[in-house]
């Protein structure tokens, strides 16, 4: 055994660096919540077959390094072409092909076909190089004109970002499109089956898994000769004072929003055109997105129930994060019915409520060099986390990528 490392927290990061690692060292995962998963946690009703989670999660077809895991663990998974939509005017239309697009009546040909050039654009640019430096709010309107802009991007850039959106970097609009496959997947028996395979290879390895563990600082930890740490930068500020300044300021530089899921579990589908990701374009909503989780995957695994998430991202100190879901259904409730007016609460079997904090990176013009190396200024303490994807947007497929390398430094 070459090395003690202690891994702080137990999310996809944290389990799969101790994954990689365990082989070769001694290694200890210390996770502050009761349960694995970090925000790739679920639960599991007594009467469904598979476990759901906590936020919405799918796979996409370029998820390279996280489908090599999954195969690797033994784990399978399935991909299929769920249906997206935008509800605008009232309206849901779906927009998710070069068809859906011509058949929008919100655009006249020309602004469509500059649409679709723009977006086409975007997909075929090999990286995001010439746009990181520039606002998307500029950019946008340039490639695709003022009026598709207007009618698809800006509502949803600021239903995400709110008064944040002027600051997002092209970049970001860029990582967005790449990656955005018509087919998506998901893993047979949910995200948990990730997490559950990883913790048995773990403890197959020797490797120890302490959850209920929060470490409040790095002092506890003087028994490791390295130490990991996988949680969002602004813990890690706190759990070690002693950071330089500099560093310090650099770190607390990264901004993040917040997101917020209900998730409703009902008798019947609000979504019943069989949508199963609304954007919602429309200001004046109090939510970003629903996805209609068994649109895509078979209710039969949830008992025949059927689940909504409602999905929004809100600044760290946005009054609905201290809302309770009983006060957060009552707000929403109006907005779900627009979208479906024979929508009843009397519908919803039970419901319940995701948080966190440090969900999406706002990702500035000069987000790129704000970006922490994976060595922090203190010896043998390493920094790996959602915020070091760049130019990517947060997602697991590149949590791994990232692992790999980290893992690659310690062979
Ligand atoms: C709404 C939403 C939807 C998403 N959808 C997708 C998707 O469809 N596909 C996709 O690939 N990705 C998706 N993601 C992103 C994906 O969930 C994350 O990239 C991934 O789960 C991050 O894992 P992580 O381990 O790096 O961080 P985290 O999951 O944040 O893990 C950090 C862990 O550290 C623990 N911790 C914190 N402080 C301490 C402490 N002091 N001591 C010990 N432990 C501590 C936390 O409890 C947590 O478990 C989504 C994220 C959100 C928010």
């Amino acid at each position: 055994m070459s090395n003690r490392i202690a891994i702080i927290g137990g999310g996809i990061t944290g389990l799969t660096l101790a994954y990689r690692l365990s082989p070769r060292n001694k290694v200890t995962v210390f996770e502050k919540e009761k349960v694995l998963g970090g925000l790739a946690i679920s639960f599991k009703k007594e009467n469904w077959q598979w476990p759901l989670e906590n936020f919405y999660h799918h796979l996409f077809t370029n998820d390279k390094e996280l489908l090599k895991l999954l195969k690797d663990l033994k784990i399978n998974y399935f991909f299929s072409r769920p249906k997206t939509s935008i509800y605008q005017k009232g309206q849901i239309y779906q927009f998710d092909s070069a068809i859906s697009l011509l058949t929008y009546p919100h655009l006249n040909l020309y602004q469509k076909l500059r649409a679709g050039t723009a977006i086409a654009i975007l997909k075929t640019l090999p990286n995001e190089k010439l746009l990181r430096e520039k606002l998307a709010v500029h950019i946008l309107p340039q490639l695709m004109g003022d009026k598709a802009y207007q009618v698809l991007w800006e509502p949803l850039l600021c239903g995400k970002f709110g008064q944040q959106m002027n600051q997002i970097s092209a970049g970001w609009i860029w990582a967005r499109i790449k990656k955005r496959s018509q087919k998506l997947g998901y893993i047979k028996n949910g995200y948990q089956y990730l997490i559950d395979r990883l913790t048995a290879e773990i403890k197959k390895n020797k490797g120890q898994i302490k959850v209920n563990y929060p470490i409040k600082n790095l002092n506890q930890l003087k028994n490791f000769s390295k130490i990991i740490v996988t949680t969002s930068p602004p813990i890690f500020l706190k759990i070690a004072p002693a950071l330089p300044q500099k560093y310090k300021n650099q770190l607390a530089s990264i901004k993040m929003l917040a997101a917020l899921n209900l998730i409703l579990v009902t008798k019947k589908p609000l979504l019943t055109d069989n949508t199963y990701w609304l954007n919602i374009s429309d200001r004046n909503f109090p939510f970003v997105a629903l996805v209609q989780h068994t649109n895509f995957i078979n209710p039969h695994f949830y008992n025949g129930n059927h689940i909504l998430y409602i999905g929004g991202y809100y600044p760290q100190n946005h009054p609905y994060l201290k809302m309770n879901k009983e006060s957060l259904l009552k707000k929403f409730l109006p907005y779900l019915k627009k979208i479906n007016h024979h929508f009843q609460q009397s519908a919803i079997i039970n419901y319940q409520l995701s948080k966190s904090l440090y969900a999406q990176p706002i990702v500035t013009p000069h987000y790129q060099k704000t970006i922490p190396s994976y060595q922090t200024p203190i010896d043998n303490v390493y920094l790996v986390c959602m915020e070091q994807i760049y130019p990517w947007d947060r997602g697991i497929n590149y949590t791994i990528k990232t692992v790999n390398k980290l893992a690659n430094l310690f062979a």
